[in-house]
């Protein structure tokens, strides 16, 4: 698998960004030559697409869900597949594209899906800087509320790249409380050393 978060960092540094990154994803682009549209299309069951034309990219990011973190997610996504040099996938009306549904950002298991992600989540909360953000903190409400807004991605982003870097297993959760209690009971039958990867919509913690 190639380095996706390696690739990340060397983009970073070319464009010299040191501040949020989502605010350069467009210049990123331009510097690139990429044209790109944020625009709704309700019709579309996709989030992202990356258009091939010759030796010409275009990136569309369909705003019809989620809000401008999921959307600065789905940006740095579509960039992956062209900084990784991944090639399309589909064909529409004759022309090559890479179209990204959310089941694709979210839970896709295939080698250049997970490569795109990592590459997004280190191009949008590079590592350095966010452990630096979080050092010390408790892992709760607070922290990745204030974490998402800083680098303006989604809760559910924030609180995945937290988990990847925590050592002691824990559990962020913002379910039901009859979901709750179904996590508890694990716990407590020695189903613990788990990273449960769920987007929080409560303040709650548990550490195990
Ligand atoms: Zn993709």
């Amino acid at each position: 698998m190639i380095d996706a978060a390696a690739r990340a960092k060397r983009v970073l540094k070319d464009n010299q960004i040191t501040d949020i990154p989502a605010l350069a994803l467009k210049d990123i682009s331009k510097s690139e030559g990429i044209r790109f549209a944020l625009n709704d299309y309700p019709m579309g069951l996709w989030d992202g697409t990356l258009l091939f034309k010759g030796d010409k990219r275009a990136i569309l990011i369909n705003t019809h869900k989620g809000n401008a973190g999921r959307h600065n997610f789905t940006f740095a996504h579509e960039l992956g597949h062209y900084f990784l040099n991944h090639q399309p996938n589909f064909n529409h009306d004759g022309q090559p594209i890479i179209r990204c549904t959310a089941s694709d950002i979210d839970n896709n298991q295939k080698t250049r899906e997970v490569e795109a992600n990592l590459f997004a989540v280190e191009l949008l909360m590079p590592e350095d800087s966010f452990r630096l953000y979080m050092a010390g903190a408790p892992i709760d409400f607070e922290l990745i509320g204030g974490l998402a807004n800083r680098y303006m991605v989604s809760k559910h982003a924030c609180s995945n790249h937290i988990l990847g870097f925590t050592q002691a297993p824990c559990v962020i959760f913002g379910l039901m409380v009859s979901t709750l209690q179904v996590l508890l009971s694990l716990v407590q039958r020695g189903v613990s050393c788990v990273k449960w990867k769920y987007f929080l919509m409560a303040q709650q913690r548990i550490r195990l």
